[in-house]
């Protein structure tokens, strides 16, 4: 036992949705000598070298698919889903089920004339497969953009409003969206949509970032829940995130006897466990 006591969050790690998706990838690459992922299919880079010596490769580029393709649980837009089926012998779609109730809920809205509102990552697949290609989806970050004067004038007009969250949001920050909205449009359909998987983490990240004077995240720095939760920590604590054990730094430890261990979604068992042992070996 270390000298450092380590209070790991009562939610963490893999959520459904990745799990479901890793299996469904594995379980294609058993019966099949062809199985690609198409774009990784999550943001962790020892997990996807687990998947490749498995078998599971990836494409980018629908052009390249080939053999059997396994569409990841962020989902994609309708044009990737038609090229994919196009191009390849097989697709197997692994989107979340969560994902698609909100893709469900914008299309819903957008099809009754709302103008929809995604409180998410522009950049981020998820987001842009939940836009999918439409001018009447727009995926905003932050209250603060509902101050643009463009924005602010079609969410005046539209006939309907709707606003819905990319599943990993912030919570915060979606409570903020939806109050700066109300503001603008009393009337406005909003739907939190974030994922129970994510609001677990959140909260039981929230527990420990109260109480504790360091959290460590252990995620990759492109999962954006991963990121969440960094944010979310700092708001509360000092928090540091690390991909692996390796990147644990002593001095971070220096002072302290406790400590609060979280993970993204995205971040596998194994990772967590080692830089658990990590801090415990300080
Ligand atoms: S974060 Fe939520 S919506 Fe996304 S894959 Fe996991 S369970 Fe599904």
């Amino acid at each position: 036992m270390g000298r450092i006591k380590i209070h790991f969050a009562e939610a963490a790690g893999f959520c459904m949705g990745v799990r479901r998706a890793i299996e469904t990838a594995e379980a294609e690459a058993a019966g099949s000598d062809a199985v690609f992922t198409y774009g990784e299919l999550i943001h962790n880079q020892a997990a996807l070298d687990a998947l490749k010596t498995k078998g599971v490769g990836v494409v980018h580029d629908p052009a390249e698919a080939a053999g059997t393709i396994v569409i990841r649980a962020h989902g994609i837009t309708t044009a990737e889903r038609d090229a994919l089926c196009r191009q390849a012998g097989r697709v197997v779609d692994a989107t979340c089920t969560m994902v698609q109730h909100i893709k469900d809920e914008i299309d819903a809205a957008h099809a009754k004339g709302a103008l929809v509102l995604v409180c998410g990552e522009p950049e981020h697949p998820e987001a842009i497969g939940l836009k999918d290609g439409r001018e009447d989806v727009v995926v905003i970050r932050e209250p603060l953009e509902l101050r643009d004067p463009e924005l602010k004038k079609r969410v005046e007009r539209a006939e309907a409003v709707t606003l819905v969250a990319q599943s990993t949001q912030l919570i915060e920050t979606f409570d903020a969206v939806a109050l700066a909205l109300a503001e603008l449009r009393p009337d406005a359909a909003v739907h939190n949509t974030i994922c129970g998987p994510t609001r677990k983490r959140q909260e039981a990240l929230l527990t420990l970032a109260q109480t504790l004077p360091l959290i460590v995240v252990v995620g990759d720095a492109h999962s954006a829940n991963t990121r969440h939760l960094v944010e979310l920590a700092r708001r509360h604590t000092r928090a540091e995130r690390v991909s692996d054990a390796s990147e644990l730094d002593p001095e971070w430890f220096t002072g302290i006897s406790e400590v609060g261990v979280s993970a993204g979604a995205s971040t596998p068992d194994e990772t967590i466990q080692k830089v658990v042992e990590g801090i415990e070996g300080l």
